[in-house]
Parts: structure tokens; sequence; C-alpha cells
């Protein structure tokens, strides 16, 4: 049963007297439920409960914390179809995409706990002593990973299973042995309240600290105040660049900065080389109007640009495309802010001198998307930086370039993206190896076809990249290497076998992979 309550642990509170109410963005209509903005206290016993939950956290076995989250996946599961109504209902996304949603949640659960079963995130790294070593000996060290404290956790508005409540950060945060306060957000109200209590069922039935999750609702205040408490040790977010970029000076001006995580816009420019758009112009229009439209383009990896030569295959291409964006359907974004800033940052881009919308740019209303394209030459993209930016919703510009000179200058012109896609065939890879080169140096993920839509959960994937595209470049926030954001080195100088931890110890006792004297192994250390 949906609460509207804050969880300080497993404690649930509503002393506040702001109310939030959930909306269902089809219709309009309000859900009945009242949700009970968290008050400056409810903030600080939540984070100074996790701050206490720590110590005991931390301690607990790598194999019961791989337990707990998957008695997490468990629980959520438990929640049963309810919440894949409520999500849709929250979200008007169609229900049988949260489906898959909450098997991607789960899976990735179920990932991290394998992650900490396998041990290499450990970053087990030993030199042993060389006592005798002349001109002066060599001391032992052991250097490994260790969690760094409370992490606070900002979902999107578009996974709200997924990058949310108990999505891909919560999931690193805890496999990496911190406690997580999630800042509910304030598109999925009942569905980060029924996850939340999920969450907080398999705290109980694993018998982890108390404080270990904590989930407190609210708007922005809410959230800054939980990124300036002292005791927050690390931020994970996923959305808007203007709020990631507030929440990371935000974090930065603490008189005790800390890493923010922000995972944010990207345009994923598509470069059409001219070899293989001319093979298949028509079919290549159809498959980028699918990426586009897919989700009502709300994705963050949706192709925002797509970079050409122009010629009659790339008429052929943008033909097809705009005709195929034409045809779909206008449906319904995720909430109304998202529908409004759809609309009136598309019509500022369409207002542009030299920007040529293909179609018909009228609003339907009812918080409904309609796909546009719109085209412009490259030389004014290169002027115009508000062309550069990205529209979340499902629009995409052609970008028509003299030719491949042009093509390289866009390449270098380009912010950081999640992803960059070279729609090619191999000889245009190596004919034209400097514009693959200027992408690299710009993207997380460089696609070789396809479209950027769909994004892996696995061990190689890289869900980041340089800034806007997320606030650090070195990290991903999909995927197992996840984990890495939310824990630090330590190392152990000339320490007693016995005092040291496991995975640190002599045996092996965790049998894990380490790397010993520069040699990756999972031998025990004799003779030390
Ligand atoms: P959003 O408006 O930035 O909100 C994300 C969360 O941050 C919400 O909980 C929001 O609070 C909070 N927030 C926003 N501004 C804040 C501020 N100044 N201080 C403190 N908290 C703040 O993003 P969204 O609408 O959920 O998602 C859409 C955007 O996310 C798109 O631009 C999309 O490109 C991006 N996105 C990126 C990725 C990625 O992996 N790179 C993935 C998905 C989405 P409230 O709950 O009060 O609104």
């Amino acid at each position: 049963m949906i609460t509207g309550k804050n969880y300080i642990g497993s404690r649930a509170t509503a002393d506040g007297s702001q109310i939030l109410k959930a909306y269902n963005p089809t219709d309009g209509s309000v859900f009945q439920e009242e949700f009970i903005a968290a008050t400056p206290q409810e903030i600080d016993d939540a984070v100074n409960l996790a701050q206490r939950a720590f110590a005991s956290y931390k301690a607990v076995s790598y194999e019961k914390r791989a337990q707990f989250l998957e008695t997490i996946a468990e629980e959520i599961m438990a929640i049963g179809d309810n919440l894949l109504e409520r999500a849709s209902g929250e979200s008007g996304l169609p229900l049988g995409r949260f489906q898959g949603e909450r098997g991607r949640t789960c899976n990735q659960l179920k990932m991290f706990a394998n992650v900490l079963r396998e041990g290499s995130w450990l970053g087990a790294n030993i030199d042993t002593a060389i006592p005798d070593r002349q001109p002066i000996p060599k001391v032992d060290l052991r250097k490994m990973h260790v969690p760094i404290g409370p992490v606070a956790v900002f979902g999107a508005s578009n996974f709200p299973l997924a990058f949310s409540t108990a999505g891909g950060d919560t999931a690193s945060a805890l496999a990496a042995g911190n406690p997580v306060i999630v800042k509910g957000h304030e598109a999925h109200l009942g569905t980060n309240d029924l996850v939340t209590q999920a969450v907080l069922s398999a705290v109980e039935k694993c018998d982890m600290p108390d404080g270990v999750f904590s989930m407190v609702n609210g708007g922005i205040s809410v959230g800054q105040q939980i990124v300036k408490h002292p005791k927050v040790k690390a931020v994970g977010f996923t959305g808007s660049v203007k709020g990631g970029r507030a929440i990371f000076d935000m974090a930065n001006q603490r008189p005790e900065p800390i890493p923010v995580y922000a995972e944010m816009g990207s345009t994923n420019p598509c470069f059409l080389m001219p070899d293989k758009l001319s093979g298949d112009p028509v079919g290549l229009g159809n498959t980028f109007a699918n990426s586009v439209a897919l989700g009502v383009g709300q994705f963050c990896t949706s192709p925002g640009l797509l970079i050409g030569i122009q010629s009659s295959a790339l008429d052929e291409f943008t033909d097809t495309l705009s005709k195929s964006l034409a045809e779909k359907e206008a449906v319904t974004m995720l909430n109304e802010k998202i529908a409004t800033s759809y609309y009136t940052h598309r019509g500022a881009v369409i207002e542009q001198t030299g920007v040529e919308e293909i179609g018909d740019s009228t609003n339907p209303g009812s918080n409904k998307g309609k796909p546009l394209t719109a085209k412009v030459n490259a030389k004014t993209f290169l002027k115009n930086p508000i062309l550069h930016e990205e529209i979340f919703g499902p629009f995409t510009i052609v970008v028509i370039c003299e030719d491949t000179n042009e093509m390289l200058a866009v390449a270098n012109a380009l912010h950081g993206q999640l992803t960059g896609t070279m729609v090619a065939t191999d000889s245009d890879i190596e004919k034209y190896a400097d514009i693959v080169e200027a992408l690299s140096t710009k993207v997380g993920r460089l696609l070789f076809n396809g479209v950027p839509t769909g994004v892996e959960v696995c061990h190689s994937m890289q869900h980041g990249g340089p800034y806007p595209a997320s606030t650090d470049q070195r990290t991903t926030s999909v995927g197992t290497a996840a984990i890495s954001r939310f824990v630090r080195p330590i190392a152990y100088q000339n320490w007693p076998d016995h005092l040291l931890p496991e995975a640190l110890k002599n045996s092996n006792p965790l049998q894990i992979w380490r790397t010993i004297n520069g040699e990756l192994t999972k031998d025990e250390i004799r003779n030390s």
C-alpha cells in the first residue's frame, strides 16, 4: 500500500506540512494519495542514521551483501503487477515497457550480487616486502577498494524503475558497501513509495542495519539539503544538465567537496558516411525514424543529430525520415513539464535562422509529443550554440555538410556525448579515419552502424562521457563498472596478516583474483 510517507530507515514519518500529489500525464488526473515532503529534521535524521548504519554495513560479508541485493530484486517482483500499473499510470509509458524495465532493474541488482562474489571489484593489489633490499628495505603494501559512506541518489523521470529508487545508482552504491538516501522523484511518487517498501522489506529479511536505505520526498530544496549534508559522501544523479550541474556545483562548494556522478544530456550524433548512406538511404531513413520516436524520444541515447554530406542519397534519407516521423502518432510524454519543455526548446531551435522544419510542428496538446525533424547546413550549425543542445523528445536535426572536411569540423565542434555512431562501411571507416578519431574523443560509446537507443546492462557497457554527458567521464552509470564510483582505494603498509581485511590476507580466503607483485593470480602468498 502506498503510504506517502518518508522512510528514515524502517521508520515511516510524515512530520511536514507540504503535500505533493502524483499525476497521470495521459489524462491529467490526480492520484488520491498525499505525499508529505520531508522536513529538515527528517532529512538530518535520515543522513545521521545512514552514517550510523555505515559502520556495521561495511563490515557485512560480501556474500550477505549479495544476498541482500538479490532479496531486493525478489521483493520488487513480489509487489506484482501493481508496481507496473502504477509506474505506467504515473509516466504515461505503456505497461509492457515496465515488464522489461522491472526485469532490467532486478537483473542489475543480481548482476551486482555476482560482482560481489567474484571479487575483482575490490582491486586487491599486493606488493610483498623485501626486507633485505639495498639500499633500503621494501615495505609490504596491500591496496584494496573500500566504501566511502552515505550516498545520495537522484533518479530520472524517464526510467521510474531502472534509473530510480532501486535502480543502477542505488544497486551499485549498496553493492560497494554504502548506505543510500534516495530523493524520491516527483514524477513517480507512488512508484518510488512501492519500491522503497520493497527495499526496506529486504533490509529486514536480510537483517541489514537500520538506515542502510532511506527515502525522502520533496522538491529541489530537499535534494539540496541532502547534497549539502556533511555526512553525505557522494551523489549519484540521472537527469537534466541543469539539475546535474546545479548539484555538482553545490557539492563542490561544500566545505568538504564530494564527488557527484551525474549522467545528463546528450545529442548522440550519428555520422551518415557516403558509401553506407548511398547503399540504402530509404532503409536508414526508416531505421532512424523509429529510433528518434522510440519512447517518445525520452531516452538519453535518442539520436538528436544526423550528420551527412549534401547528395541525392541524403535528400532521400531526409525525405524518408521526415515522412516516417510524420506518420507516427503523437504519444503522451512523461509529464507536463517534459512536454512543455519539449515544445519550448524545439520551438527555439526551429526559429533559428537557417533551420528548416520538415513536417507539421503543431503541438497537439494533452502532453503528447509529436515527432518532427528539421534540417540545417553545417556552416549555420557550427555558428549557433543553440543547435548543439539536447532536445528531450522525438526531434532530430539533419546537419548537411558540403564535404567530409566540413563533417570533420562538425565532429570537432561537438560537446561531450554519451554515444556517437558511425553509419558506415568498412571502407568509409578507413577513408575517414580522422572523423572517427575526432568523434571518439567526444563520446563514451562509439557505435559502428545501428542506432544509439538501447543500452545493454553488462560488464563492458560505458554509459557516461565527456561533459555535459556526465560530470566524470572516467565512470559509467550503467553496468557493473558503476560500482567503482562509490569506492576509494586504501593501502595497508606493513600490517600483520591476521589484522588485514580478508581480501588482502596471505591465504586469500575469499579466493578472488589479486595482483601480487605485478601478476594477476588467485594464489595464496607463502613465506611473506
Ligand atoms: P531533472 O529535472 O534533472 O530531475 C532529476 C532529479 O533531480 C529530480 O529528483 C529532481 O527533483 C532533482 N533536481 C533537479 N534539479 C535540481 C536542483 N537544482 N537541485 C536539486 N535537485 C534537483 O531530470 P528528469 O526530468 O528527471 O529527466 C529528464 C532528463 O534526464 C533529460 O534531460 C535526459 O536527457 C536526462 N537523462 C539522462 C540520462 C543519462 O544517463 N545521461 C538518463 C536519463 C535521463 P524533482 O523530483 O523535485 O523534480
